[in-house]
């Protein structure tokens, strides 16, 4: 078991205040494309026919009054500026399915200096403004972070002070941080408070703690009705992240049409990363540049999934990172320790609309 594994970072509308020496992030879309993902909306659930309005870059992170669950439910105050709010997750769970994705390991430092270089064109076409989000993982390895999320603590945005209204929280006297927009479940996590309201709960596993060959690389997976592992899927595979595609594209297209929870963890960034760079060897081992390659490979095959996820009902996506990693700053090697490199990982939410309806589909 590779305890080289943390937690996971979550970016709200808003991209982080970027230094003065840093590059103008990209503003454009470009054109849709068959290599292009699905434009992208931000926080305003859609009706099911998938009718969205993309983002402008414009929208500002919530900025909502917690609230406490044994009140009436109230939305945060969005008078100052109606841009504002949260997506309402009590009307996205049970109309969208819904996607969550952790690209295990992947710095924030990386992930920016990509998306601005253009080097991650089709990760960066989701993002509000292009630019993910500067958030703090709950967790310094997979185990911690992945426990911390399902259980509806996402990484928390490090750029403004709190609380911030979270998108998911179990039924919990106290909590200030859960809003009038959250969806409030009644078990003790995520993935079974989404069964609980019918939804089909699917995990593709990737690092080690989903590989279920022992009990501990069994938990969380456990928690799902079905998940999915093979060698194919893990660390040392470089081509993982196709192979995780590729089996989510057959649990989206088996036949069952219940709303469909799919949690994907990616381990194509998780060392060992050197095969993703071009010319490295093993000897040269694992640098921050092949990390970078390695987010090159994923960004190259993310519009599949997303395909995959917008074939039947419109999607609500979270992709974020579950930890970063260290690389020898400090001295530091690797993750599970306390370091800036380690804390802050990229965030992202956004809504896809449904794919359009085809020739395939049954005439009236
Ligand atoms: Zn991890």
């Amino acid at each position: 078991m590779n305890d080289q594994t943390a937690a996971p970072s979550q970016q709200m509308f808003e991209p982080p205040d970027q230094p003065p020496d840093q590059p103008p992030a990209p503003r454009g879309r470009t054109p849709a494309s068959a290599d292009q993902p699905p434009t992208p909306s931000n926080g305003t659930p859609t009706p099911s026919n998938g009718t969205l309005t993309p983002p402008d870059g414009t929208l500002t992170p919530p900025d909502g009054t917690p609230t406490s669950p044994d009140r009436t439910p109230t939305p945060p105050d969005q008078t100052r500026n109606p841009s504002s709010q949260p997506p309402d997750m009590r009307e996205i769970v049970g109309s969208h399915d819904i996607l969550m994705v952790t690209l295990d390991t992947l710095r924030f430092d990386v992930a920016d200096e990509l998306a601005v270089a253009g080097r991650t064109p089709r990760l960066a076409a989701l993002l509000p403004g292009g630019r993910w989000e500067r958030r703090h993982s709950p967790g310094s390895f997979t185990y911690a972070a992945h426990q911390a999320m399902f259980a509806g603590f996402l990484p928390t945005p490090a750029d403004r002070p709190g609380p911030h209204p979270r998108l998911f929280a179990a039924r919990f006297a106290g909590s200030e941080s859960t809003a009038g927009t959250s969806f409030v479940y009644d078990t003790p996590d995520l993935v079974s408070g989404l069964a609980e309201v019918g939804y089909r709960t699917v995990c593709v596993g990737g690092v080690g703690f989903f590989n279920k060959r022992a009990a501990l690389g069994s938990v969380l997976p456990g928690m799902f009705q079905e998940s999915h592992w093979s060698p194919e899927l893990g660390v040392t595979s470089p081509t993982s992240f196709e192979s995780q595609v590729a089996l989510a594209e057959r649990i989206t297209a088996d036949g069952d049409d219940r709303p469909l929870f799919l949690f994907v963890n990616v381990s194509a960034l998780h060392q060992p990363n050197w095969h993703h760079l071009p010319g490295a060897t093993s000897a040269d081992g694992d640098t921050r540049a092949s990390h970078a390659a390695a987010l090159e490979y994923v960004d190259r095959h993310v519009p599949r999934l997303l395909a995959a996820m917008t074939r039947r009902r419109p999607c609500f996506a979270i992709v974020c990172s579950d930890h970063g990693t260290a690389y020898g700053e400090d001295g530091h090697t690797g993750h599970r320790l306390g370091h800036e490199v380690v804390w802050t990982v990229p965030y992202a939410h956004f809504t896809l609309p449904a794919a359009a309806r085809t020739a395939e589909e049954p005439r009236a």
